[in-house]
């Protein structure tokens, strides 16, 4: 009787092209109020990070967010480290946790649930500051990955669940709590060293091709 093979296989790659299109969406366009996408260009930290929590700290939300940044670390090839900033050139990216009734009464009735702001120099980014609603912090991941460069998010006819994001919409079919396969490969080619802080999209794209196809 031939012995089963014990071999895990690697879950299947998504095809280069659907994902060449993903990371064009959410990394290099930048969705506009009522309009279509408009073209952007790389930004992301170039160096390490601290993440900072302010506010309620919920012990839950911060082994999460602990989870995160090891993820982010490994994913960028930066430090992603949750404490006060050790030095002064490190990014920053402050996360303050509030009830749902603060941010209302801070942003009015039927503002954001969670808001992220970021900002930087030519695309390097210095800093974010991220707003979370403790009764909505699922999307920590979500805030994140806008914190960390991509401006945009997972919408249109291709954010099925067949390409899950936490960059997709609340309660839309393709939304995860963490990142996805789809994110973390988009992690890894904004933060490749190829991909300068400040290229514009078209070259981007076509070094995120070149990166693909290894
Ligand atoms: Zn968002």
């Amino acid at each position: 009787m031939p012995t089963p093979s014990t071999a895990v296989l690697p879950p299947p790659k998504p095809p280069a092209a659907e994902t060449l299109r993903f990371f064009d969406k959410i990394a290099l366009l930048r969705g506009t109020v009522g309009g279509s996408d408009r073209p952007g260009y790389v930004r992301r930290f170039d160096g390490p990070v601290a993440i900072e929590m302010r506010g309620f700290d919920r012990p839950e939300i911060r082994a999460d967010l602990e989870r995160l940044a090891d993820s982010l670390s490994e994913l960028t090839g930066l430090e992603f480290y949750v404490g006060k900033k050790r030095l002064s050139s490190h990014g920053g990216i402050v996360i303050e946790t509030m009830s749902y009734a603060d941010m209302q009464s801070r942003y009015g009735q039927g503002g954001p649930l969670c808001f992220c702001r970021n900002w930087g120099n030519g695309g390097t980014l210095h800093s974010a500051r991220i707003e979370i609603s403790e009764e909505y912090a699922d999307c920590l991941a979500h805030e994140l990955m806008h914190a960390i460069g991509f401006d945009n998010h997972w919408t249109g006819p291709d954010a099925t669940d067949a390409r899950p994001s936490a960059l997709a919409r609340r309660y839309a079919p393709a939304r995860t709590s963490n990142f996805s396969a789809w994110d973390r490969k988009a992690i890894e080619m904004l933060y490749d060293d190829r991909l300068k802080p400040g290229t514009p999209r078209q070259s981007a794209l076509s070094l995120a091709e070149t990166i693909l196809a290894e």
